[in-house]
């Protein structure tokens, strides 16, 4: 894909390394989720990339995998026999591997990342971003931005490194939404517990950079060419980022699908993860109908790669295009 000058990285040592480890039960949204079984396979598991580059006119974006982890998909929310079907007929063993993703956008001499992975709270399934990070030479301090699609702890986990702010130079950006919700006292004394553990980790990430924190207005321009858009359902104040240049297009929509395969063909699939389920249908929609109709490159946190997409309608759905 001419787009798409991709620089592969070969970690398999780091799967071999990393993955099958026991990790602790989960107690906020990513609850579902579970470190991988058994570390994958030395080959061909072992020669998935770590990241990916591309161009968006004149803006460079680096797609980072932070890790994986098994998404149990039973966490789909299937509401109907025929959204039980489409569930089971892309994910028979009830199982998916599922990636997380970083994304790191350079627009002129500024170094933006998007979403931090999960750093130490997750696992050592992830928690990679500060490796892939030095693979490329940029540096923690070299990073003048963080924006936030939201708050949940594969999100903000990386945040954090060692107990301290892990990018020291960082200004941190998240929806105003976002913010306001999740740093409500009134609304933590009234969440339920799994709930509550997001209201406390986002508590302590953001403490570490207090004074830098600023939250954001839908379709604020953060940087030239790249805004916050509307993606609300996920989360209270979820946002997507929309990264034009040169009339190309690339949205990075967060959490707005979970599981790609089944959720572009049946956007009407929310998940449980999601505080709104039927906004979330909603702004998948509105979103993907944009995204086909307007020929955007799409990736998210959780697309398998770390990959771009373009995409196309297809019936009730859509399904990804070359
Ligand atoms: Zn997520």
């Amino acid at each position: 894909m001419p787009y798409n000058s991709r620089f592969l990285f070969l970690f398999g040592l780091l799967f071999l390394l990393y993955g099958g480890a026991a990790q602790a039960a989960a107690a906020d949204p990513a609850a579902g989720y579970a470190p991988p079984a058994t570390a994958p396979p030395a080959s061909p598991a072992a020669k998935e990339e770590t990241m990916s580059q591309l161009m968006v006119g004149d803006i460079a974006v680096t797609i980072i995998s932070d890790g994986y982890r098994d998404l149990e998909t039973k966490l789909f929310l299937a509401k109907s026999p025929d959204q039980e079907a489409a569930v089971k007929e892309i994910y028979p063993q009830g199982r998916t591997r599922n990636s997380l993703n970083v994304f790191l956008i350079k627009t002129g001499r500024e170094l933006t990342l998007v979403d931090t992975g999960g750093g130490a709270l997750l696992g050592p399934g992830v928690g990679n971003l500060p490796k892939v990070l030095a693979a490329v030479g940029v540096a923690p301090a070299d990073i003048t931005r963080v924006v936030i699609t939201h708050v949940h702890r594969d999100h903000i986990g990386g945040l954090a490194l060692n107990g301290v702010a892990a990018f020291p130079n960082a200004t941190i950006l998240l929806s105003k939404a976002e913010h306001d919700f999740w740093l409500n006292p009134d609304n933590e004394a009234q969440a339920s517990e799994r709930a509550r553990a997001t209201f406390a980790t986002t508590r302590e990430m953001l403490g570490l950079y207090a004074g830098k924190v600023r939250t954001v207005t839908l379709d604020e321009e953060i940087l030239p060419g790249v805004a916050l858009i509307a993606a609300d359902g996920h989360t209270p104040g979820h946002r997507a980022l929309l990264v034009r240049s040169k009339g190309q297009n690339l949205l990075i929509w967060g959490d707005l699908l979970h599981g790609l395969a089944l959720q572009l063909a049946r956007p009407d699939i929310a998940i449980g993860f999601d505080s709104d389920p039927a906004a979330a249908v909603e702004s998948r929609k509105t979103l993907l109908t944009r995204a086909a109709k307007e020929n955007w490159l799409v990736t998210g946190v959780h697309v398998p790669g770390p990959e771009a997409y373009r995409i196309r309608a297809q019936g009730n759905g859509f399904e990804l295009r070359q």
